[in-house]
C-alpha cells in the first residue's frame, strides 16, 4: 500500500462537516495510523470510499484504490 504515483505513504483525509479541516495520517500494515494528537482531534473514519488525498503530489482517490496495490 503506497502512492500509485510518487510512493509516498502519507496521506491526509478531509472532515465531512469543513473542507478545510484535514487529517494526516500514515499508511501502515493496511490501514491508516493517525498520530496521536491527530487522533486526539477525532478525525473520521476512514473507510474504503472515503477520498483520500496524498501529502507528497496532486494523487487522490478513494481509500480502497490504495489497498489494491
Ligand atoms: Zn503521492
Amino acid at each position: 500500500m503506497k502512492c500509485p504515483v510518487c510512493g509516498g505513504l502519507n496521506f491526509y483525509v478531509k472532515d465531512p462537516d469543513d473542507e478545510y479541516e484535514t487529517y494526516e495520517f500514515e499508511l501502515k500494515e493496511g490501514g491508516a495510523s493517525f498520530a496521536s494528537e491527530t487522533a486526539a482531534a477525532k478525525p473520521p473514519d476512514v473507510r474504503e470510499q472515503t477520498e483520500t488525498y496524498c501529502n507528497k503530489c496532486a494523487w487522490h482517490g478513494k481509500f480502497g484504490a490504495l489497498t489494491k496495490n
